[in-house]
């Protein structure tokens, strides 16, 4: 692998408190010269935690938010403080939000206050948007629509959607990021829309430590394995692994200017 990249992952995460030199050396090994890591999940301390990691690794950058199922906690004061951490040179978006109807871990008008917060925060800072969404396409389709897109564009990370849904959102300017998930044997449906994104529109995340790619599926995922999924989405593409490792970083650097 030349040149790959981890466009998510979320490295502030405790799993991988122990050990997060080593992983980071592990991820360079496999190719993985850089890295977008994701704070969001939890409280304000994971985004704080996520920017002060990469202002200490040249190669990873930084996106600050409140994951949607955390969107009951996302209160004015929480914006606020992401507005400031995103004046750091290393944060390169805002997210994840989104919508998430499958856990319901905060209820729908939370959610959906939550993405329309993140959205105005985006578009004020002149930053992309990170979105994670499941079982929700349509509905986030519509808020977005109504809401607009913010000018730098985004992302919809760990697709698990279907191919009308990735055409719907790269139609409305979106990238389309692609997950461990391609590599499972009950995803016809994400690998039909793996295969057929516009080339300048995929994306290829771990979502490290959740999602283990095969053949690790049920361990703790970490960057270095992101080379596993492109292998994959590449096979499915009738690509190089290098070919579309390259387009891959091309479409990251444009979407978020690094
Ligand atoms: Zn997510
Ligand atoms: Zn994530």
């Amino acid at each position: 692998m030349t040149a790959a990249i981890d466009t998510h992952c979320h490295l502030a995460d405790p799993k991988f408190q122990g050990d997060l030199e080593a992983v980071l050396a592990r991820a360079a090994e496999a190719g993985v010269r850089t890295i977008v890591s994701i704070g969001a999940i939890g409280s304000i301390e994971a985004d704080e935690l996520t920017v002060a990691i990469a202002e200490r690794h040249r190669n990873v950058f930084a996106v600050v938010g409140v994951h949607p199922h955390d969107a009951k906690d996302c209160s004015e004061s929480r914006l606020a403080r992401l507005g400031e951490l995103a004046g750091s040179k290393k944060v390169v978006a805002i997210g994840e939000s989104g919508l998430d109807f499958h856990y319901m871990h905060s209820t729908r008008e939370a959610q959906e206050r939550a993405l329309r917060s993140h959205l105005e925060l985006a578009a004020q800072l002149k930053l992309p948007i990170v979105i994670h969404c499941r079982e929700a396409e349509a509905r986030l389709a519509e808020i977005v629509g109504e809401a607009g897109m913010p000018p730098a564009g985004g992302v919809v990370h760990c697709f698990s959607g279907d191919l009308a849904a990735a055409r719907a959102f790269v139609a409305m300017g979106f990238f389309i990021s692609f997950s461990g998930i391609v590599t499972f044997s009950n995803a016809g449906a994400v690998r039909a829309a793996a295969a057929a994104v516009p080339e300048d529109r995929i994306l290829v995340e771990t979502d490290a430590p959740y999602l283990a790619p095969e053949p690790y599926r049920g361990r703790r995922n970490e960057p270095a394995y992101v080379v596993k999924t492109l292998a994959a989405i590449a096979r499915l593409r009738g690509v190089e692994p290098d070919r579309l490792a390259e387009l891959v970083s091309a479409n990251a650097s444009r979407l978020f200017r690094i």
